[in-house]
């Protein structure tokens, strides 16, 4: 999911969507947009579909005044996933006996069926299927005094990855989880703030990229300016390395690090690490363009747009549904005929999760009349699953966690497959010393080490 929030503009809201829209890769199911005005109080608007086709009418944008205003697009980890109910779209409201509160969240609660059983139990009334929910029943319970304080309380109870924002009628909220799993930013536009997930939608609206939230922290922002909580205890910080191979975007910044450059690097390094006599290195695009690119410019062979994107079409992985996937592949990727017949093609994507992707294109790629095709893949085999927030489906589905590479390789039927090593993935993000004994990020998708216990799927004895 993407958040996005503004203090201390004139027409907040209009900031927001233009944040949310700039973030859309982070979710493209639903919108919603909060905001707050002296004369009318908490407004908000919650739609399906993308922020492009609703958050730019003059007439709902007039329903939502004010110089404080917050949004969220969702992508649904957790819930009803795939048959998002408008209930469970962000962000969620709850009137407190000390005034309102709006909150939204990136990431997934890993507690979150033990808490709600709980909750229901003490007799907390569930709107939504959204984990997010708990945060709101376990302020409504805390007996502090402030909303930031019920919050700080609430988050000290749930566990898993959150980045959250949230507003009352004069503050914005920005928190990080302990471990900072999620990326969460902070900008200056015009005498306001602005947090995002993302500093690309700090670009978008003019804003002026000033620092991270750190991991555990909270910030508390007004237009008079910010104050700074560490309501947790501290840890070590892991963020999610799949951030920096897929889920952000390209153009922005993460750990003052381009996600860009993060990601050619990693094609530098598969190959190094995987080399192949080739005529053609082509992206998968658009997810596996700069690790193409940084492929093509190591190993000399030259580089070309095998595969063109249709640039109406969302991304195909987000579809939730197996049918809709399958129809997507091929209306968002075509092969480019006259440059692929005849060619030895190197392939360079993101990752391969159930396959479904590869085999699509090797299919149109051989059709094509390439000589041979070797797939080259920006990050190891997805073998678990995330709990954290990105939707990689049950382990029975991966590809990788039932088969070996070359098991991978003949099911997809491809001349050769590598993936990039998870030390040489760790180099890409800078860290020379590649993956230590204890690491900087959560890569539990390739390694099987969570990071933070998954309660719910341990408990319940879903964790295969
Ligand atoms: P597959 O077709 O193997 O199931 O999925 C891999 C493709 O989905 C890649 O091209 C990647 O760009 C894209 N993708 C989109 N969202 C995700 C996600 O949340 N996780 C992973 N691993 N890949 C994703
Ligand atoms: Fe990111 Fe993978 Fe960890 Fe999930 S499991 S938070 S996708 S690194
Ligand atoms: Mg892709």
């Amino acid at each position: 999911c993407g958040i996005f929030g503004v203090v201390g503009v004139p027409d907040a809201a209009n900031f927001v969507a233009l944040g949310l829209h700039a973030l859309q890769h982070r979710g493209q199911e639903a919108g919603g947009i909060v905001s707050w005005a002296p004369e009318l109080g908490f407004s908000s608007a919650r739609r399906f579909g993308y922020v492009r086709d609703n958050f730019t009418s003059k007439t709902l944008m007039d329903t939502l005044p004010g110089s404080l205003a917050m949004g969220h697009v969702r992508y649904s980890t957790a819930g009803h996933k795939g048959q998002t109910a408008i209930r469970d779209v962000q962000p969620l409201f709850a009137e407190f006996a000390m005034g309102g509160c709006a909150i939204a969240h990136n990431g997934n609660l890993t507690n979150a069926e033990a808490m709600k059983h709980e909750l229901i139990q003490a007799g907390s009334i569930f709107q939504s299927s959204s984990d997010t929910e708990c945060i709101i029943h376990l302020m409504a319970r805390s007996i502090q005094k402030t909303i930031p304080e019920r919050m700080k309380d609430a988050l000290r109870r749930v566990e898993g990855a959150f980045s959250v924002i949230a507003m009352t009628r004069s503050k914005l909220i920005g928190v990080r989880d302990p471990l900072g799993v999620r990326p969460l930013v902070l900008g200056r536009v015009g005498n306001g703030w602005a947090l995002s997930s993302e500093t690309c939608a700090l670009d978008i609206i003019g804003a002026e990229f000033v620092r991270e939230i750190e991991p555990g922290e909270m910030v508390i922002i007004t237009p008079d300016g910010i104050e700074s909580f560490h309501p947790f205890a501290p840890a070590k910080s892991r963020f999610c390395i799949f951030e920096y191979v897929y889920f952000s975007r390209p153009d922005s910044v993460i750990g003052g690090r381009s996600v860009y450059e993060t990601r050619r690097q990693i094609g530098v390094e598969l190959a190094r690490e995987a080399p192949v006599e080739a005529d053609l290195v082509c992206p998968v695009p658009d997810s596996g363009t700069p690790a193409a690119i940084g492929f093509s410019q190591e190993s000399g062979i030259p580089y070309a747009m095998g595969i063109i994107r249709n640039q109406y079409m969302g991304r195909t992985f987000i579809e939730p549904t197996a049918e809709i996937r399958n129809m997507g592949v091929r209306l968002k990727l075509n092969v480019n005929r006259a440059i692929i017949a005849g060619k030895r093609v190197v392939l360079v994507d993101d990752s391969v999760v159930r396959g479904t992707t590869s085999q699509k294109i090797r299919e149109m790629i051989l059709d094509a009349g390439a000589k041979e095709v070797h797939f080259r893949i920006a990050s190891p085999p997805t073998s678990w699953p995330c709990f954290y927030g990105v939707d990689t489906p049950d382990r029975e589905k991966l590809l990788a966690a039932h088969m070996t590479e070359e098991q991978m390789r003949v099911h997809l039927g491809v001349d050769s497959l590598k993936f990039v090593s998870l030390e040489g993935l760790y180099r890409a993000t800078g860290q020379e010393e590649g993956r230590t004994a204890s690491p900087r990020f959560c890569d539990a998708c390739f390694s099987g080490e969570y990071p933070i216990r998954p309660s719910d799927v341990v408990d319940s004895g879903r964790l295969q």
